[in-house]
């Protein structure tokens, strides 16, 4: 049993990201490598190697992979599949646009969303936004999995792998990478956060979202996210959506601050360690997993908390 783990990286340094999917991928037995495919990523090479458990690393590197699009990705690994049984990819923008073209390749269907291994072939994930979870069994001749690495611990980085150099394609591809707008923030990666201050449609404009939730946000060191109800309003970037088709999140904390708390939101935030929330309808279904439920105006309830953290 060989696993491949498709590592998600900047160049320079490799996400936590990387090392869940690591300690997913020894839940299946077998040696497990690391592919770094990017563009003068010798440093996140480097990285990769000593996350503990890994056999190898494997890193591709050239200008097609420099955005690591879906089509260089695929054309990179699918030939790599004849080595390895299996293949995973954090459940990233990246990992997720690439894996699905790889599965097509190599004609299986991929598993998404996996929480958990439960042996070379057994793998756990949620159904119906998150209401059930499934145990599947695995049976196709390659296994192309897409990891929720927020459902794993990180392994540890005291390893020392090899690391080999493999061709990265040469191209040219159908598509091209054209330019892209990167939000730009002091704060802490929303997947990787340990805390998070979260908004809804409660806020009702922009403005007043940024006004209450940064000042809070700042207080506690947290990412900002919000409901897709706020995002779809235009009070909060699209990237600070939390839930079923937003970005799945595991903080030590979460302050949902008027959010009512439909499935599809608490899909992306139910692993929170604490969840509090602030929300005036006590009937809110957001109280029914909330640690701590505040009810009450939050422009009320807000600055409260405020003082008492500046007290604290
Ligand atoms: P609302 O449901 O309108 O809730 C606002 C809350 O604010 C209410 O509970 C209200 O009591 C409270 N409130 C109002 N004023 C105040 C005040 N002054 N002080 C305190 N509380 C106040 N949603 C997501 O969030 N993420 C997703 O990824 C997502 N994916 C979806 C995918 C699909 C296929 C579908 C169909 C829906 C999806 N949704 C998602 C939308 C989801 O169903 C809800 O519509 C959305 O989460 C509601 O956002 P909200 O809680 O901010 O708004």
């Amino acid at each position: 049993m060989a696993v491949l783990v498709i590592a998600e990286h900047d160049n320079t340094s490799v996400k936590d990201a990387t090392n869940k999917v690591v300690t997913a991928a020894k839940a299946m037995g077998g040696d497990v490598d690391v592919l770094v495919a990017g563009s003068n990523a010798g440093a996140a090479a480097a990285a990769a190697a000593k996350i503990d458990g890994v056999r190898k690393v494997l890193h591709a590197d050239g200008a097609t992979l420099a955005k690591q699009m879906a089509e260089p990705m695929e054309a990179l690994i699918a030939p790599l599949m004849s080595g390895y049984d299996a293949v995973l990819f954090p459940a990233t923008t990246t990992g997720k646009n690439a894996a699905p073209r790889v599965a097509a390749k190599l004609d299986v269907m991929q598993v998404s969303g996996v929480i958990g291994i439960e042996g070379a072939d057994t793998f756990v994930r949620p159904i119906y936004a998150g209401n059930a979870i499934i145990t599947v069994k695995d049976s196709q001749p390659k296994k192309v999995l897409v990891v929720q690495a927020t459902a794993f611990k990180a392994a540890g980085n005291s390893g020392s792998a090899s690391v080999e150099t493999t061709a990265a394609p040469a191209g040219p591809f159908k598509s091209a990478f054209v330019s892209e707008e990167m939000a730009k923030s002091d704060r802490p990666e929303l997947t990787a956060a340990k805390r998070i201050v979260s908004g809804g449609r409660a806020l009702g404009s922009s403005e007043e979202f940024h006004r209450v939730l940064d000042p809070l946000a700042d207080k506690l060191g947290a990412a900002v996210g919000a409901s897709r109800a706020a995002v779809d309003a235009g009070y909060a970037p699209n990237d600070y959506q939390v839930g079923q088709t937003g970005k799945v999140v595991a903080p030590e904390l979460y302050v949902a601050i008027g959010i009512s708390g439909a499935i599809q939101h608490l899909a992306g935030m139910k692993d929170s360690k604490v969840i509090v929330a602030i929300n005036k309808d006590e009937e809110a279904p957001i109280f029914q997993i909330a640690d701590y439920g505040l009810v009450g105006d939050y422009k009320t309830i807000v600055p409260e908390l405020m003082d008492e953290l500046t007290k604290a």
